[in-house]
């Protein structure tokens, strides 16, 4: 599902003087690398401000925080994500209020977050899954009619586009995440978050570092939550790769649909106005344990993303959903397959799975 150690040796030339310097430098917090790294991702994401910070929960966190949600408050969210995007917001005192998906792009269907507006509702956390844009224009029609923020969660979505615009455009701040598998990872945990409001950009620089404005001098509670610059370093290189690793994700989903075109599988479902980045290649199957275990034995990795809903997992049982709350997420979580479609692979290897899966169908049918 990713070979980080191939990807590495493509680069390896480029990051270990960097890193061999930063290591002699002495400055290993914050500094040059990490500003200009944040220079660098609010430039390819047409933001204004960049905030790096240590990974993409904490990025979720800050950014709630710098928007001022408070304990008791609603954040309306999807169940169908990874565990940070609802951890975050009962960290913070706050409700998540899951609404379900649209069953085509397994995002956050706007329709049902109108309808999920109390008075309580502070704000909106979209996911812009797999690496598909959420509905962010709409979103923000809503957030704006009702007065309420707009935080995009991003982590898997590095270059994607919405009505031709970047990541984070429709939202009052966007989180990523470095995670190592991510489209652009670290060789550790780091994050960022993208802004172009001055008043959370200033709020996010102050709690990453404790809450501290100036010397030792604190205006909010704050984290430890800061970058490095081994990891900026690092993180500069790969985002001069940013364009054609996405390219080539982008050129393997093509092979893909391709090869799978009459399988009797849904494949991904991609709005005219997005430009998907395939963090995932996400198929869908009423047969999908059958087929994860015929690729198996095969040879052939492939995941789950994710396969039991947040609202129906035991730590979030004190919310009090139940099984049919969410119907799309819950059917999307017992059908969809993630197979591999990283920057590394080769058309052969593509053709491989394609071929497998083919094979599966046939026998099957
Ligand atoms: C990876 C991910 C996160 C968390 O990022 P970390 O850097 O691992 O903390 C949050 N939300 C989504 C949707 C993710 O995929």
């Amino acid at each position: 599902m990713a070979d980080l150690g191939s990807q590495y040796l493509r680069i390896r030339d480029a990051v270990e003087p960097l890193v061999l310097e930063v290591l002699a430098s002495g400055r290993y917090i914050l500094g040059e690398h990490v500003q200009r790294l944040e220079d660098e991702v609010a430039q390819a994401c047409n933001a204004r401000f960049a905030i790096g910070v240590s990974s993409g929960t904490d990025a979720l966190k800050i950014a709630l925080r710098a928007v001022g949600i408070h304990p008791g408050d609603e954040v309306i969210t999807t169940p169908f994500t990874f565990v940070s995007t609802a951890e975050v917001i009962v960290q913070l005192g706050a409700t998540p209020v899951f609404v379900d998906i649209d069953p085509e792009t397994y995002n956050i269907d706007p329709h049902w977050v109108e309808a999920a507006i109390t008075p309580r509702t502070r704000a909106i956390l979209p996911v812009s899954l797999y690496g598909q844009s959420a509905e962010m224009r709409t979103l923000r029609q809503i957030a704006d009619r009702y007065g309420l923020w707009l935080i995009e969660d991003a982590a898997q979505a590095i270059g994607a586009r919405h009505h031709e615009q970047p990541i984070g455009a429709f939202a009052h701040a966007a989180t990523l995440s470095f995670f190592p598998t991510k489209n652009i990872g670290a060789a550790g945990d780091a994050g960022m978050i993208i802004t172009n409001d001055e008043q959370i950009a200033y709020k996010a620089r102050s709690l990453r570092v404790h809450g501290m404005n100036g010397g030792y001098y604190y205006e909010d509670i704050g984290y430890t939550a800061r970058l490095d610059e081994l990891q900026a370093v690092i993180l500069r290189v790969k985002m001069r790769c940013l364009h054609d690793w996405t390219e080539r994700r982008r050129y393997h989903a093509t092979l893909y649909r391709t090869l799978l075109a009459n399988a009797p599988l849904q494949l991904p479902v991609v709005r005219p106005y997005n430009y998907h980045v395939y963090h995932q290649f996400t198929v869908r199957t009423t047969q999908r344990d059958a087929l994860r275990e015929y690729l198996r034995e095969h040879g052939i990795e492939s995941a789950v993303y994710y396969p039991l809903p947040l609202h129906l997992q035991p730590a979030y049982r004190f919310l009090g959903y139940c099984e049919g709350d969410c119907p799309h997420a819950e059917r999307a979580a017992q059908e969809v397959l993630s197979l591999p479609i990283h920057s590394e692979l080769t058309e052969d290897q593509i053709a491989q799975v394609a071929h497998s899966v083919l094979e599966f169908a046939q026998r099957e049918a």
